[in-house]
């Protein structure tokens, strides 16, 4: 689509972050045709990062859940943006360039926008209650009620999501064990050196960890839970928090003809691929990364928010290039504040600088197996990671970064 279709009916599906922000971002590029936002939730859109750290210890008032809305109603009235919430979309008909809704309706569309996220893995383990999964503000919630009592808790999953939600129960005072099969389970996303600072910090703080033990099941119900793990161990629970994984929002498209494959398959334009007038954005998009050399579905903020800056440019204006990525994920834990930027390959090399154990100002410089730096992760410094950021934009080797931060330090 170009500046001479810039009156066609854009419809998005999924108005969470990626979702509005595309809208948003046509309009302000100069879209005039209508655009219409549906989302399956019946809330108005809302930021999830929060969910994990400040909301859930927060007292829940109008003003603190007002604070992670991405957009108000009158907003997107005023932008012209229609929005039908509380509506799913079960399938698309790409002949008849038509989106199937929950209730029975259509919507019928020039150019489709898929911003359909993520959800949480289902939990294998369903006692008769007491297991939650965070991916919406109800699930937030819900979780932070239990969290509120005080009581023990295990968390299922060390990534990033289960390490935040366990330091905000550790905040509010409950007893908390955070299992994972895998011995460091953040390593996959910012390394061994900074994976085994995390779980020293997780230490100090008061919880307990059981890595590299998977859970065998979960029985018994809310207040009175028993988390049974593979080597035999029983931990008791008034609630389990299971965080592993997500899955992208592609269940209604099985029968759309869209290439899927863990998201929807995109070229480096996020075009579905072969399909004209179908795009893919956010936590549900599959891209070719130039960088990495392969398809990469990333489940991270600031990726979502630049391919719907991306998109909505491209569709307004056009765009030279294909789709770049920066790469950037943050993670909140305690007083930790964890930036990466790049990626980390595991077949390649890292340099610690800083003091890691403290966790005062530290960094990881990561180099790929040929040797070309790749990614970089702070701790509590936001001064290496920004003058990092750039050095890896300019294409500089790890020696040289490493070099530029320990003269920071
Ligand atoms: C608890 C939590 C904490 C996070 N913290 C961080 C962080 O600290 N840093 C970071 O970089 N990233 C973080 N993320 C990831 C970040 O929030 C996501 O990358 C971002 O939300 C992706 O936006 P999205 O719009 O692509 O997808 P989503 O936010 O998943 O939104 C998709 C929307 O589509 C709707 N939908 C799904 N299917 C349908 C359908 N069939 N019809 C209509 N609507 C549908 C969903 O209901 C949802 O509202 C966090 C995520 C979670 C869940």
């Amino acid at each position: 689509m170009t500046i001479e279709h810039l009156d066609r009916h854009v419809v998005i599906v999924g108005a969470s972050l990626a979702g509005t922000r595309t809208a948003q971002g046509l309009r302000a590029a100069g879209h005039t045709g209508p655009i219409t936002l549906i989302g399956a939730e019946a809330e108005l859109p809302y930021d999830r990062p929060p969910l994990s750290k400040a909301l859930l210890t927060s007292d829940w008032s109008e003003v603190a859940v007002a604070g992670v809305r991405l957009a108000s109603a009158d907003e997107l009235a005023e932008a012209g943006i229609e929005l039908l919430l509380g509506q799913a979309a079960t399938s698309l008909d790409t002949a008849a360039k038509q989106v199937g809704l929950a209730g029975g309706g259509t919507a019928s569309y020039d150019v489709l926008v898929i911003a359909t996220g993520a959800a949480a893995r289902p939990s294998p383990w369903t006692p008769e209650s007491g297991v939650y999964q965070l991916r919406t503000l109800e699930d937030a919630r819900a979780i932070a009620q239990r969290l509120a009592l005080g009581e023990p808790i295990v968390v299922v999953g060390g990534g990033f999501i289960g390490t935040e939600i366990a330091a905000a129960a550790v905040g509010l005072g409950c007893p908390v064990t955070v299992v994972d099969p895998l011995p460091e389970p953040m390593a996959r996303l910012v390394g061994p050196e900074i994976a085994g600072s995390l779980v020293g910090l997780h230490l100090r703080n008061g919880a307990e960890t059981r890595f590299g033990v998977g859970v065998a099941d979960i029985t018994g119900s809310a207040g009175d839970l028993t988390v049974e793990l593979a080597d035999g161990e029983r931990i008791a629970a008034s609630s389990a928090i299971v965080g592993i994984g997500s899955v992208p929002g592609t269940d209604w498209l099985e029968d759309s003809g869209l290439k899927l494959d863990n998201g929807v398959l995109t070229d480096g334009r996020l075009q579905a691929l072969g399909v004209e007038d179908v795009y893919a954005v956010g936590d549900v998009a599959r891209w070719p990364h130039a960088g990495r050399g392969a398809d990469v579905r990333a489940e991270h903020w600031t990726n979502a928010s630049d391919q719907a800056r991306y998109l909505a440019t491209a569709l307004t204006q056009g765009v030279e290039t294909d789709y770049a990525s920066t790469d950037y994920v943050w993670s909140d834990q305690y007083d930790w504040k964890v930036n990466a930027v790049g990626w980390r390959d595991p077949a390649g090399t890292s340099v610690v600088i800083g003091d890691l154990l403290e966790g005062k100002r530290a960094a990881v410089v990561h180099a790929d197996a040929a040797g070309a730096a790749c990614g970089v992760v702070t701790v509590n410094w936001v001064r290496a990671l920004n003058q990092a950021r750039r050095l890896l934009m300019a294409g500089e080797s790890a020696e040289t970064i490493a070099d530029a931060l320990r003269q920071l330090l």
